[in-house]
């Protein structure tokens, strides 16, 4: 089955086309036939096209909305250019959504009918700044491929719904989660469904078997410990402002600081925010940039302090996370590092893991080195109690495989 996967964002839409089926999956040999991105919509969008095994093809065009944009790209797919070997639009057999939030209703993958539509809009309130642009997203394919193209939504928050009380509810009155369903969600679930599932398969462990901390860390950061394979705990909450320091986001902070910089700075609360959201993190530590890449390149030639102190920040963060969910787990298997951060920098996995020898962990510096790029495997030493992992992550897999199930009715892994 051919599943078109689709990320839609504000002015974004990223794509994926993959083959899949039953047989596919059993032997992992699912086709990527092509992919990639429109930035800017609503303006001269910034195009880039790749199929399988071909270097992508960069462009540039006027595309006024969401639904341009998947014109565009679906015609692409079924063009000589790309050849993906599909002749037109109806060997589009499904979509796949990535949608950020699901609130506590969707717990799984579901096909989209008009009432799912109802629930993701719903959810709004919750995800002002993501559901909207899925929905356009959904919108979009609708109209383009036709309103009996079976469309799937994979939520960014299901995997979290097996959170325990103590690790979702936040210490307010209980009044206010029963009236406006306040309370940590998590985020990156699907990425971190996808690092368990691989794991397990590379491992050759049970589901029941499976007891990891996860560490999500690229742009957006993120960490999850899950026991017995479904996730226990997670470090982003009510929205994925919380936890480890990220690009531009501040993580953990004390709440009273909103109030404090408003007054200070003459700022609205909602600017505030927008400040934690968006000028904090890495960047606004080190004044200089939100790219971890760049960052290391500033420290090792310019000795640059903040930059050093922005890195710094983000290790300890980051240890300190893996640290209390040993204790909120009694113990783990394995650290696995995924995300654009954790897949490509033994320099930064390195610097998380010193001072964890204690708990059983011995990184092997060569593996560690050699694991950059696409690569996964192992980066702990043989005797290491604890392993390490990287496991670069796979989220759109994951979308055309339910996508696929759910068309046909197959049951839904976990
Ligand atoms: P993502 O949001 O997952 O695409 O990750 C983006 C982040 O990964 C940025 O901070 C990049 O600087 C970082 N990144 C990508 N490649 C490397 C690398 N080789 N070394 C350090 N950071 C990297």
């Amino acid at each position: 089955m051919n599943v078109l996967v689709l990320n839609a964002g504000s002015a974004t839409l990223k794509f994926q086309l993959i083959r899949t089926d039953a047989d596919r999956i059993a032997n992992d040999q699912d086709e990527r036939l092509a992919k990639g991105l429109v930035e800017r919509i609503g303006g001269e969008a910034l195009l880039r096209f790749e199929s399988q095994g071909k270097p992508p093809k960069r462009s540039s065009a006027p595309i006024r909305d969401h639904r341009a944009a998947v014109d565009v790209v679906l015609r692409w797919l079924v063009s000589d250019e790309a050849d993906t070997g599909l002749r037109s639009l109806a060997d589009i057999e499904g979509v796949g959504h990535r949608v950020a939030h699901g609130g506590e209703r969707f717990t799984r993958s579901v096909l989209i009918t008009p009432d799912v539509v109802r629930g993701i809009e719903d959810m709004i309130d919750l995800a002002p700044l993501h559901n909207p642009h899925a929905l356009k997203g959904i919108t979009a394919a609708r109209e383009v491929l036709g309103r009996d193209i079976p469309q799937a939504a994979v939520f960014d928050t299901s995997f979290h719904h097996t959170l325990p009380e103590q690790a979702y509810l936040y210490a307010i009155p209980y009044s206010l989660y029963r009236r406006y369903r306040i309370r940590r969600y998590g985020f990156h679930g699907t990425s971190y469904r996808y690092m368990a599932y691989r794991y397990r398969k590379l491992a050759g462990k049970t589901r029941e078997d499976t007891n990891l901390v996860c560490l999500h860390m690229g742009n957006g950061s993120s960490a999850c410990a899950i026991k017995g394979g479904i996730s226990v705990d997670t470090s982003m909450g009510f929205t994925p402002l919380e936890g480890l320091v990220m690009g531009t986001r501040s993580g953990d902070i004390d709440p009273a600081v909103m109030d404090f910089i408003a007054a200070k700075e003459g700022l609205s609360i909602h600017d505030v925010d927008l400040l934690l959201n968006k000028q904090s993190g890495l960047l606004g530590v080190s004044g200089l940039t939100n790219d971890m890449r760049e960052l290391l390149a500033e420290e090792l030639e310019h000795e640059d302090r903040r930059a050093r102190l922005a890195i710094e920040l983000f290790c300890y963060r980051a240890r300190k996370y893996i640290g209390s969910y040993l204790a909120a787990m009694n113990g783990t298997d394995a650290i696995v590092f995924a995300g654009g951060i954790g897949e490509n920098s033994p320099e930064v996995r390195a610097r998380i893991l010193d001072g964890l020898q204690w708990m059983g962990v011995e990184l092997n510096a060569e593996r560690n080195e050699s694991m950059t790029r696409g690569r996964e495997g192992v980066i702990s030493t043989d005797d290491s109690r604890l392993t390490a992992w990287v496991i670069p992550t796979d989220e759109e897999l994951l979308i055309a495989r339910d996508t696929m199930r759910l068309v046909h009715g197959l049951e839904l892994p976990h």
